[in-house]
């Protein structure tokens, strides 16, 4: 039996027909860029979120970069931002002509509300919250240190689109909030494409100026300069389909990682992540990562049972890019990332896949 890490041509067959029909209307009416289907994603979301703004763009990368800009995020100023994430959530600070600023990660895995503090200094502007796995930070903690220091709160929620906090939906606590499309995130379209979210008017109008040559969206004149950064429509009318489907997509997700809690709880060699059931969050588990002392032959032994795995982001947080140049300590993100990797975790996986992952794991401790 063979369940490889993501299954990339198992994402079709979820709606086949559903894409099918689609794609027939689409390229039909020969609406590719700015039409109704991408209008009707955003309005979609913008219900499923309860938020006032939702608007498409090229990827999660561009989302986080627009937003900055929008924001006027600039040179000299800094953005505190985990070193446990993506190198795009720190990318989208450096390329603003911005300095990153790294936070290590705290028990849970997530941003460091303490060294969030440690970090703050008179050039801080805004912290980045990454909503890692599918689950968010300690927002209590965060939003009251930038409310006491005066600091925006942009969220890098790529991996957490339906996760909550105490209620409130990942993407919406702070100025504004992203999301990635990519095909292996919980709402995956056939290629890239991203999101923006925001109940800010002004930066809602400019980021849609942004997103389209800085033409504004009502008179098509130019306001100011923008950049191409639109997501297509066939993606949108795409991700409407598998949207209609996606709350029962996450339960899926939860149902599993349940399954894989229950079933791995016994084994001291592992680390797992916080259970579905476990208090004031609400996980999505876009990702289900758990630790171990023996990751290199476990990792091997389910390799040989056909199990894919996958050490997020090649096994390296941000400051551990030597190029990069970032010299401070991060001893717990340090410690995680010599133990983490990921199991299959996705709504393509059978019932038959998932017992066949948890048969091979524990079979490594027999
Ligand atoms: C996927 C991801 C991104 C980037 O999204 P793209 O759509 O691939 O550009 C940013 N941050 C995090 C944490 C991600 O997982």
């Amino acid at each position: 039996m063979n369940v490889p890490f993501f299954n990339y041509p198992r994402l079709i067959e979820l709606h086949k027909e559903q894409y099918q029909r689609a794609f027939d209307d689409v390229t039909s009416r020969g609406a590719y860029i700015l039409q109704k289907d991408l209008k009707a994603f955003e309005e979609n979301i913008k219900k499923f979120l309860g938020v006032k703004h939702a608007i498409g763009v090229a990827d999660g990368t561009n989302a986080l970069l627009l937003g900055l800009m929008a924001l006027d995020i600039k040179e000299g100023d800094e953005v505190i931002v985990p070193s446990h994430t993506f190198i795009a959530s720190p990318a989208s600070i450096a390329l603003r002509g911005a300095t990153p600023v790294l936070a290590d990660m705290a028990d849970d895995g997530m941003l460091c509300p303490e060294d969030v503090k440690r970090k703050i200094t008179s050039k801080t502007k805004a912290i980045m919250p990454v909503q890692v796995n599918g689950r968010c930070c300690d927002m209590d903690s965060i939003m009251s240190i930038a409310k006491e220091h005066g600091l925006m709160v942009v969220e890098d929620a790529a991996q957490a689109l339906g996760a909550k906090y105490k209620d409130t939906p990942a993407g919406t606590f702070g100025a504004f909030g992203t999301f990635s499309l990519y095909p292996a995130k919980t709402l995956g379209c056939f290629g890239d494409g991203g999101l923006l979210v925001t109940n800010d008017d002004d930066l809602a109008k400019k980021v849609l100026m942004l997103r389209d040559h800085g033409r504004s969206p009502e008179t098509g004149e130019i306001e100011i300069w923008g950049t191409n950064s639109r997501l297509d429509n066939l993606q949108a009318s795409f991700l409407n389909v598998r949207l209609q489907g996606y709350e029962e997509e996450i339960n899926r997700r939860r149902e599993i990682a349940s399954r894989y809690n229950e079933a791995f709880k016994t084994l001291d060699d592992l680390i797992l992540p916080p259970a579905p059931e476990a208090d004031v969050h609400f996980d999505i588990y876009q990702n289900y990562e758990l630790q171990s002392y023996s990751r290199e032959a476990l990792t091997t032994h389910l390799k040989e049972k056909g199990v894919g795995t996958l050490i997020q982001w090649s096994g390296k947080a941000i400051h551990q890019h030597k190029a990069l140049g970032f010299d401070a300590d991060y001893p717990k993100t340090n410690a995680f990332f010599e133990k983490c990797f990921m199991i299959p975790m996705s709504t393509l996986l059978t019932d038959d896949d998932v017992n066949h992952v948890i048969d091979s794991i524990k079979s490594f401790y027999n």
